[in-house]
């Protein structure tokens, strides 16, 4: 069978920019070239490529298609509101050093950026007697669309890990869904809090599907306890190193291959 074309790349124009809390930055942008993308698509990630100084648009789709690679970046459709042409991104302001960071801790009205995606989201079917949720700030967009899109009377349980208590954020969980919120005040350093908690937790019989991302040392962590100590099977974990501490995004993805 045929598989759909993938979209090409196209442009977003920030339409607004703010922060939701103190070190996460809401992004709004919009294009015409919305329209071509599916509902439904939050929680799935997607391709940033962040122009140069002074560089055109024109220029940036061009480079994206022909090369040499631009700087590129994977984040999550936070929101996407199809009528309104208008996409949500949520970018953790861990400063300056890294480029995307940087970018939305600049970003104003007009600005623009080249878009590849949204890819397929990560859970597509919700058939599980408990969830068990757990996400750093880097993963909170996708945590937060997987709860949202749960069943309403889904069971489980959601364990954040954020940089301070004004981090947590108003999520529309199913309420049966117990929000849990860790506060790691350095994310530089690689934290057991998320793990310990989960130790801590006696996983109820029955089907138990899993949305966790985060900082790749956590990850390890977390991965080692499901594998070893849980009988879940393979195809009903979500679990994935979204950044890692030390490495840019490219290092790491690189890193990732060489851990398969
Ligand atoms: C599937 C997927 C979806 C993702 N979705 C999101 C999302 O919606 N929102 C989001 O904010 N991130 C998301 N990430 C993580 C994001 O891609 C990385 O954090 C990326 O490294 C950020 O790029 P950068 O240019 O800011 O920093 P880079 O240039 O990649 O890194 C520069 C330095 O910053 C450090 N660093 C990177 N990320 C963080 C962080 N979160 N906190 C503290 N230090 C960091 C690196 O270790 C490195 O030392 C996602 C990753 C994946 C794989």
């Amino acid at each position: 069978m045929l598989r759909p074309k993938k979209p090409s790349p196209c442009i977003l124009t920030v339409k607004d920019a703010f922060y939701l809390t103190p070190h996460m930055i809401r992004v709004v942008f919009t294009s015409p070239e919305l329209a071509s993308r599916p509902v439904g698509c939050e929680g799935a990630n997607c391709k940033i490529f962040l122009p140069e100084v002074d560089q055109s648009a024109d220029d940036l789709i061009e480079q994206i298609e022909n090369g040499p690679r631009p700087t590129v970046r994977t984040y999550t459709v936070r929101n996407f509101r199809k009528d309104a042409l208008e996409l949500d991104i949520d970018f953790v302001a861990h400063g300056d050093e890294g480029p995307a960071s940087a970018f939305a801790m600049r970003a104003k009205t007009g600005d623009f950026i080249g878009f590849r995606g949204p890819s397929d989201v990560k859970i597509k079917d919700y058939y599980a007697d408990w969830y068990l949720v757990a996400a750093d700030m880097s993963a909170l967009p996708v945590a937060s669309a997987t709860l949202e899109a749960m069943p309403r009377d889904a069971k489980g349980l959601a364990i954040f890990e954020v940089q301070s208590e004004d981090d947590a954020q108003e999520i529309d969980a199913p309420e049966g869904v117990e929000i849990r919120w860790l506060v790691q005040s350095d994310p530089h350093v690689v934290s057991r809090a998320q793990e310990a908690m989960m130790r801590a937790t006696e996983l109820p019989k029955g089907v138990i599907q899993t949305c966790i991302a985060g900082e790749s040392g956590v990850i390890k962590g977390l991965r080692g306890f499901l594998s070893n100590e849980t009988d879940i099977p393979k195809q009903d974990i979500y679990i994935s190193g979204y950044w890692k501490i030390g490495l840019i995004e490219d290092e790491h993805q690189i890193q990732k291959k060489l851990d398969v």
